[in-house]
């Protein structure tokens, strides 16, 4: 199945580490003697949710973006999302000066539908019960000669997404243990990658929502499996399956993929919201979950934390932090 992917290497990742170079933010990584006394370890988590547009996505999109020919700037480019990679298309390509097409769920959430027109993106609306987005893609790819840029199941996606973790490890070195939000395998494949070369012996760990556990049953199984849209707070993890090229990664370099509750996820938001005085969207809390929950045994290690989001408007984030 998976004779059709691209090999990826860590080489892929320092170069798109060069490509986003002054382009991306570098973004903080924060300590908390709080959540370490918590989960009896040291944690570092990489803020992403200060990245432009507010998550990781960015530094896939404009790296793929980055390497787009003068004829595929000439004709636009093309992708479906649930939010955030939206957004992240949208800004590339405006920063980039060519046009952006984005097929989106009728339900996403408002503040990411607005972000995205906001950006200059054109919105094309679907049902994600009951149509399928790739299908949609490769349909208007071929009628306006746009090029597709999925979310995750990209050569040039994942090896932006992996400049996250290079950034991590560059600034406090080795790891034990490295946890990472994982939906449909973008961030996980990316982290994995810069983490085989630059803390060799670190065990990557994903993290998926108990609702959404595809990914956990594939890596258990050898082969994708597809479970359908779940349904959870964390809706930047409700893909239904990893990509295939996410996979052949994941495979060979995740020791791990675990699960966390929606009420872990809530009780994580409300710990950043207190007492590091930060907004966290619910996808985004989910490899900080993991370890302070005690999901993932972490006690005496140095761990690494991919804080992957921040995109939740005001109206949700205190429904879900007051419920
Ligand atoms: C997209 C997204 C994820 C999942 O990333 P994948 O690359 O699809 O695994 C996690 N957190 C946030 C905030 C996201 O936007």
């Amino acid at each position: 199945m998976n004779d059709t992917t691209t090999p990826l290497s860590y080489s892929d990742v320092e170069q798109a580490a060069a490509r986003i170079e002054g382009a991306a933010h570098r973004t903080p990584v924060l300590t908390s003697r709080t959540a370490d006394a918590m989960a009896g370890a040291q944690l570092f988590f990489k803020a992403e949710n200060y990245q432009r547009m507010g998550a990781f996505k960015f530094r896939g999109a404009y790296n793929a973006i980055s390497k787009f020919s003068e004829a595929q700037r000439q004709a636009g480019v093309l992708t479906f999302s649930s939010g955030n990679h939206a957004q992240a298309i949208a800004l590339s390509a405006k920063l980039a000066g060519i046009k952006a097409a984005i097929i989106m769920p009728k339900d996403a959430p408002e503040l990411k539908v607005r972000a995205t027109q906001g950006y200059g993106g054109e919105v094309i609306f679907y049902d994600r019960y009951t149509e399928n987005r790739e299908e949609i893609g490769a349909r208007l790819a071929r009628e306006r000669g746009m090029t597709l840029i999925p979310p995750y199941d990209h050569p040039d996606v994942i090896a932006g997404q992996g400049t996250a973790a290079k950034e991590l490890f560059d600034e406090v070195g080795e790891l034990d243990i490295l946890l990472v939000p994982l939906g449909g395998g973008g961030l996980l494949a990316g982290c994995a990658l810069a983490a085989s070369k630059l803390s060799p012996n670190c065990t990557v760990i994903g993290v998926e929502p108990e609702a959404g556990n595809d990914g956990q049953q594939s890596l258990r199984s050898g082969q994708i499996v597809d479970i359908g849209v779940p349904q959870t707070i964390a809706d930047g993890a409700q893909t239904s399956h990893l990509g295939q090229h996410n996979f052949a990664v994941i495979k060979k370099l995740v020791s791990d993929i675990v699960t966390v509750s929606d009420a872990q996820l809530v009780e994580t938001m409300k710990f950043f919201a207190e007492r590091m005085k930060m907004i966290v969207e619910p996808t985004g809390c989910l490899a900080a979950a993991a370890a302070m929950h005690g999901v993932v045994p972490v006690a005496g290690k140095k761990v690494g934390i991919l804080i992957s989001g921040g995109n939740v408007d005001l109206a949700r984030f205190s429904k879900l932090v007051s419920a």
